[in-house]
């Protein structure tokens, strides 16, 4: 490294010189370089982490595009119709739906099977039979509707 190389320079200077260490100013010179040589370690240091760091960064490059093939991978895939991950979910049918309990004014979550014949259902909180559920009946004081004309 260039710094320790210089600092090496300074150091055969000195030693050709010969430091009068009775001298104050020869003690401030052995002290500077003394800094010196300290730095050169701690740049040391950190320069062997700047490479460990680098080559993690490597790793986590080399893994963030596989990663990042596997997903194209998966959307090409998913564009072609292959992608069978997605059968859990792909009943058809099995979609929820969300009503309220005019009695006990508990939100429900519920899908087609849940329904009964008379197209009714059962509030699974209070036990009252809900009208035809997929209907908003209007009753209930919640803000967040928006069907006004
Ligand atoms: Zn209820």
């Amino acid at each position: 490294m260039e710094f320790e190389k210089k600092i090496a320079y300074i150091k055969g200077l000195i030693d050709g010189i010969g430091l009068d260490e009775s001298k104050p100013e020869s003690r401030v010179i052995s002290a500077i370089v003394d800094a010196l040589e300290c730095a050169a370690e701690e740049l040391k240091d950190v320069n062997d982490h700047v490479d460990m760091v680098d080559s993690d960064l490597a790793e986590l490059e080399d893994w963030a595009d596989d990663a990042d093939e596997s997903i194209d991978a998966l959307f090409d895939e998913y564009a072609d119709g292959e992608y069978d991950g997605y059968d859990d979910f792909d009943d058809g049918d099995e979609e929820l739906y969300e009503c309220y309990c005019p009695n006990c004014r508990n939100y429900i979550c519920f899908d087609y099977d849940d329904v009964e014949d008379d197209l009714s259902l059962t509030c699974p909180y209070c036990g009252k039979k809900i009208e035809n559920p997929f209907e908003d009946d209007g009753s209930g004081d919640d803000a967040d509707e928006d069907d006004e004309d």
